[in-house]
């Protein structure tokens, strides 16, 4: 892929203070389009600017989009890694593929990424457990009110510095465990990263806000008996000493840090179960002391400790809402992989130029 770079003549000052999540961008953005019967075209870094679309383009009415989540790290040594970029490659034509968004060279997508980080390498914070947020994305712009697949797109990656997820040591969470709303069905398009899961999924996060909680853990969308995932996150148990998380089932999202969390566990000698997890099943293993831990996985938080659980009229405390001892390893050993650390004996980190 021949990339064009276009630098900014008119940098902009670096934020400082505390960093937050999301609100500051970069100087540069990388874009590349698509058009039916040319394929993708004109990959090209530019200074960061808005966009134009016609009020008519597809993605504004019907939600052909998709995104992806990614992060670089600047180590201790000064060498700037990203954490398996190849995986969200590899989600992304996933993704597409459900979406009829085509397909984008995989090979493409990380060396997209890889060149935007580099020309905006400075924008890596280096703090403790700082990092710089990745978000590709990819819009369909045909201007046409149809229903049908756009024969046009752009592939669009922005960055975000983004403060330390925890500002003083992994803090639980309270999770509310919703029984009404479902995020997604079998057949639905739950295991895609598009932003209309998420569009479907404020209404029950409002009101676990208003309760007090901070995610919500949704259910099958059948039943309404089995654990799917959190918000934005996996989700992980430890029962009576095994590692166990709902399997991929084709409503869940199936998270990097999902799947790096199953392969060092395994590396620990934990047995690890993916296989179907009711709330029944947790509510006895919690009356019975055999629910040792529960922690939410994902990019923005690595690993995320459960405190309390709710559901219906029960509220199950995890670890006396203390970090559980797995949760701990666990998260010290994936952000020392990811900040260079540790050695990776998981061939899970690549370094950025
Ligand atoms: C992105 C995402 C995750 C976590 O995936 P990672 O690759 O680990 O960041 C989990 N659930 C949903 C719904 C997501 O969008």
């Amino acid at each position: 892929m021949d990339i064009k770079i276009t630098k900014t003549t008119t940098p902009k000052a670096k934020p400082t203070g505390k960093l937050g999540f999301g609100k500051v961008f970069t100087d540069h953005m990388f874009i590349m389009n698509y058009t039916e019967g040319k394929g993708w075209h004109d990959a090209r870094i530019e200074p960061y600017h808005p966009i134009s679309l016609d009020p008519s383009a597809m993605v504004f009415h019907y939600g052909q989009e998709m995104f992806e989540g990614l992060k670089a790290y600047s180590g201790a040594d000064g060498t700037v890694r990203l954490f398996r970029p190849e995986m969200n490659a590899k989600r992304t034509n996933e993704t597409n593929k459900r979406l009829c968004i085509p397909q984008l060279p995989e090979e493409d997508f990380v060396e997209a990424v890889k060149a935007i980080v580099s020309v905006d390498k400075d924008w890596i914070p280096k703090e403790d457990g700082t990092s710089l947020y990745i978000r590709p994305f990819i819009i369909a712009t045909d201007e046409f009110l149809g229903v049908a697949p756009s024969k046009t797109y752009l592939f669009i990656i922005i960055l975000s510095p983004s403060g330390a997820y925890y500002e003083s040591g992994l803090a639980p969470v309270g999770i509310w465990i919703e029984d009404d709303y479902v995020r997604a069905v079998k057949g639905g398009m739950g295991f895609a990263k598009t932003g209309g899961n998420y569009a479907a999924s404020l209404i029950a996060q409002v009101k676990a806000h208003d309760d007090g909680y901070s995610q919500v853990l949704w259910l099958d969308g059948v039943e309404r008996k089995y654990i799917e995932e959190v918000g934005a996150m996996n989700i992980f148990f430890k029962i009576d000493g095994k590692v166990v998380t709902p399997m991929l089932n084709g409503s869940i999202l199936p998270g990097i840090t999902r799947n790096s969390v199953i392969q060092v566990c395994k590396s620990w000698g934990y047995e690890v179960e993916e296989r179907k997890i009711s709330v029944d099943e947790l509510l006895d293993a919690q009356k019975n002391g055999k629910l040792e831990e529960c922690f939410g996985t994902g990019t923005a938080a690595v690993i995320s400790p459960v405190g309390k659980l709710r559901y219906k009229d029960d509220v199950m405390t995890i670890n006396n809402n203390e970090i559980g001892p797995l949760s701990q390893k666990l998260y010290d050993t994936i952000t020392g992989l990811q900040w260079g650390k540790i050695e990776d004996t998981f061939g899970f980190v690549v370094k950025v130029d």
